[in-house]
């Protein structure tokens, strides 16, 4: 077998993206014993930054070992058991994503659906609440697939008002805008790895209030073989043994009863990349993603192109533009990065072939990643035939920008 040999990529898509090399050299540390005190010492570590990250006193602020679709489905799946009533407002893919995990778990799935490219009115979906009367409201913070982020100030205190549990996806846009989430009173909030906080993916930061842990425990079982006399319970347990949060709970707890073992080398990534982000700061990171953001944004309309759904909710992280007429626009993509290492992404189903998306997430967010994104994305759209391109004028916005405007 060949010598394993990875090339340079400069990836602007929603995720997976590039890491800080600190994070890397975290990760080729020695392993350490789960239960080793240096170990479950970054294990308290990173819970208090999964707290500070996500703004909240939450006890109950940890990592689940899995993408971030595994602590999604950690949530759902404790949370929600069969018969409950779910209430999921829809505004593209990863909304589909949580009717599916919902009703896997037993849940009676109830949506609500915007066109592709808007969001909610926050009343909308209070009103939806007291028609439907679900137990759980779960929903999408930022939509990757649509570039859209959902406005969610008030949605927390309306359920929390009406006796309902709200279950946030916030994966995209976890460290990349701020999310408040005592403040906006919301009771579990799913974080991500790979994109704005900029590790590798395999470990999902998470956080709930003591209000939802009461709920979740009604259905706590601890498994066999490590069961104590109090321990003993007979009601209808958690079916998902992996990503029951009860028994993680006594993982991450003074307890520390034995569940899987830790993911050791992706706890050390997650402690250096909370470290890292935190250190910028969880203000200062949200504005650097909106600052380069505009950038992009003022350099794909100097060449010409045309932002999909321009100032309506946008998130700050990924920007999505319209693929050019008479372009293949997959073609252009696997040449972009089978010819120059720079990889963008497509959408999903009715924006497919339509927009791609292009990722300003984490560690790529810097002017000189930029600038050379800008470079070979217009002369290469330029060299593929497409007429009517200032690649000029988009390089000369892009610079005066940021000679002109700081954050
Ligand atoms: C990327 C993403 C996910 C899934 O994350 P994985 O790490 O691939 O499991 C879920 N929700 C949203 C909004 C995302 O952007």
């Amino acid at each position: 077998m060949e010598e394993l040999r990875i090339e340079r990529r400069l990836i602007m898509t929603p995720g997976p993206v590039g890491i800080d090399p600190r994070v890397s050299q975290a990760m080729s540390s020695s392993i350490l014993g789960q239960f080793d005190p240096d170990f479950t010492n970054i294990m308290n570590q990173t819970m208090e930054m999964i707290r500070a990250s996500f703004m909240t006193k939450n006890k109950w602020s940890f990592p689940i070992d899995g993408t971030s679709r595994a602590g999604i489905e950690a949530v759902i799946a404790s949370i929600v058991k069969p018969g409950d009533k779910v209430l999921v407002p829809i505004i593209g893919r990863f909304g589909q994503l949580l009717v599916e995990l919902a009703e896997r778990a037993g849940g009676e799935v109830h949506t609500i659906q915007r066109p592709m490219g808007e969001v909610f009115d926050q009343a909308e979906i209070i009103a939806a609440l007291d028609e439907i009367q679900p137990k759980v409201l779960a929903l999408v913070h930022g939509e990757t697939s649509t570039g859209r982020m959902q406005p969610m100030d008030q949605l927390g205190k309306a359920c929390k008002e009406r006796g309902v549990f709200s279950v946030v996806d916030a994966v995209a846009t976890y460290l990349g805008t701020v999310i408040p989430v005592d403040e906006w009173e919301l009771d579990a909030v799913i974080g991500g790895a790979q994109k704005c906080l900029s590790i590798p993916s395999g470990i999902t930061p998470i956080t709930f209030n003591d209000r939802f842990a009461e709920e979740i425990n009604k259905r706590k079982r601890v498994e066999s073989g490590i069961r104590t006399a109090e321990d003993e319970a007979d009601n209808p347990f958690i079916t998902s043994n992996y990503l029951d949060l009860t028994q993680l709970q006594d993982y991450w707890s003074e307890r520390r009863l034995n569940h899987h073992t830790e993911a050791t080398v992706m706890m050390y990534a997650l402690y250096q990349g909370l470290r890292l982000a935190l250190e910028e700061g969880v203000e200062k990171r949200a504005q650097r993603h909106e600052y380069h953001h505009t950038a992009l944004k003022k350099a794909l309309k100097a060449l010409g192109l045309t932002i999909y759904s321009d100032n309506h909710h946008e998130m700050k992280m990924v920007t999505c533009v319209e693929i050019p007429e008479n372009l293949d626009g997959e073609a252009f993509r696997s040449g972009l990065l089978k010819e120059y290492g720079v990889e963008i992404a497509s959408s999903f189903g009715a924006l497919h072939g339509k927009i791609w998306r292009i990722g300003t997430m984490g560690y790529v967010v810097q002017k000189m990643n930029i600038v050379t994104f800008v470079t070979i994305f217009s002369a290469y759209l330029v060299n593929s035939g497409v007429k009517g391109l200032d690649p000029n004028a988009a390089l000369r916005t892009l610079l005066t920008y940021y000679e002109k405007e700081s954050y």
